[in-house]
């Protein structure tokens, strides 16, 4: 074992503040990273914070963090065999029933529980480590390993391309990638935000229309007209208003969390044959997948960079809406503390 910097929060209600955590030595199939860039992702704020209580009770101390980017600083020097589960062995490890999340879960090698990457340094089975294409800024690309992938992968499931007609409701980190992706996939694009200010940014990241969703009639405009809309609002909404935006046989794929459960107007869904799923991050094939896209359309989040020292200013300001649209966090900022 060997200790590492990191940032924690040690209940639900006080701030993260700076701590040393133990990491596991590298084994023959590990890898070990010393972070550069790491995302903030409203997911860190829900957990930090306990506010999904009822199906993942947070394990206090905690340090989040998922959206790791870095330099490969020692390497195992072999890669053991596997019993991959059928979930595993189609490339679904996100379905996985022996999942072993960034943080916030057993963890396997050390006991307690999984550390993220608001933190110096982190050991990963080389299985799970990804290649960023080098023309890619890795402060930008770190988004894309939560952010992008979760939004990615639903419009790829779901067959987003061109003549399609899109909506992205809800233009924070999430929303903003899935309108960088429907862009990209050739498809049309309608942004539903509460925030009249997003607007000109909308229509810049890619979308062709833009709809303050609190504007009922501009949102009936769009009655009965789309085939897919992403569903990325981190807070109670009314869902039923954006299914009945659905052609017959279009899906909402929900990706946002909300603490509390959604209202559905079952009528919404009976009438037009729609449907309603959510889905999780991505499976560590289809998420190498899209970072090539990202390289090849030279795709990466927005972000706005902070230093460690401003993260618990920063979940405040993700609460107000208040991020354009990713906080990335510079991990030199805790080398130098
Ligand atoms: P974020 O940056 O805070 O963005 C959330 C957006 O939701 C806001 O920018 C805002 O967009 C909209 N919003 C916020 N409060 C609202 C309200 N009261 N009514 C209507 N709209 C509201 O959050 P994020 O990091 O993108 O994460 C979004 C959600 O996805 C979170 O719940 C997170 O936990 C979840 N998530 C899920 C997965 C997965 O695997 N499925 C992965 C990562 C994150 P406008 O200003 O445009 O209205």
């Amino acid at each position: 074992m060997y200790n590492t910097k990191a940032y924690s929060a040690a209940s639900a209600t006080s701030p993260l503040a700076r701590t040393t955590i133990a990491r596991r030595d590298p084994t023959e199939r590990d890898v070990q990273i010393e972070i550069l860039f790491c995302g903030i992702c409203h997911s860190d704020l829900h957990q930090v914070r306990n506010e999904w209580s009822g199906v993942m009770p947070t394990v206090y101390p905690c340090v989040p963090g998922h959206e790791i980017v870095g330099r490969v600083t020692k390497v195992g020097s072999a890669v053991t065999k596997f019993k991959p589960c059928p979930e595993c062995q189609a490339g679904l490890e996100q379905f996985c029933p022996n999942l072993t999340l960034t943080y916030n879960l057993p963890d396997k090698h050390l006991g307690g529980v999984t550390y993220g990457g608001y933190s110096d340094s982190i050991v990963v089975d080389q299985r799970f480590v990804l290649r960023v294409p080098s023309n890619l800024n890795l402060a930008g690309a770190a988004p894309l390993l939560c952010a992008g992938i979760t939004t990615y992968s639903p419009m790829r499931h779901w067959g987003v391309t061109k003549g399609k007609k899109v909506s992205v409701v809800g233009l924070g980190g999430l929303g903003h990638m899935g309108v960088k992706f429907a862009h990209a996939l050739g498809a049309h694009v309608v942004v539903f935000t509460t925030s009249p200010n997003k607007k000109e940014d909308s229509l810049r990241l890619g979308a062709d229309e833009v709809v303050i969703s609190r504007n009922a009639d501009e949102m009936q405009k769009h009655a009965g007209s789309f085939d897919f809309i992403l569903d990325a609002v981190s807070a109670d909404h009314d869902i039923s208003a954006y299914i009945n935006l659905l052609r017959r046989d279009g899906n909402i794929t929900l990706v946002g969390a909300p603490e509390k459960p959604l209202a559905v107007s079952a009528f919404g869904l009976i009438m037009g044959r729609r449907s309603l799923s959510g889905s999780p991050i991505g499976g560590i094939a289809e998420t190498q997948e899209m970072l090539d896209f990202c390289g090849q359309h030279n795709i990466t989040a927005d972000v706005e960079v902070i230093p460690i020292q401003k993260v618990n200013e920063a979940y405040e300001r993700l609460l107000k809406s208040d991020v354009k649209y990713r906080f990335s966090i510079d991990m030199a900022s805790l080398r130098s503390e």
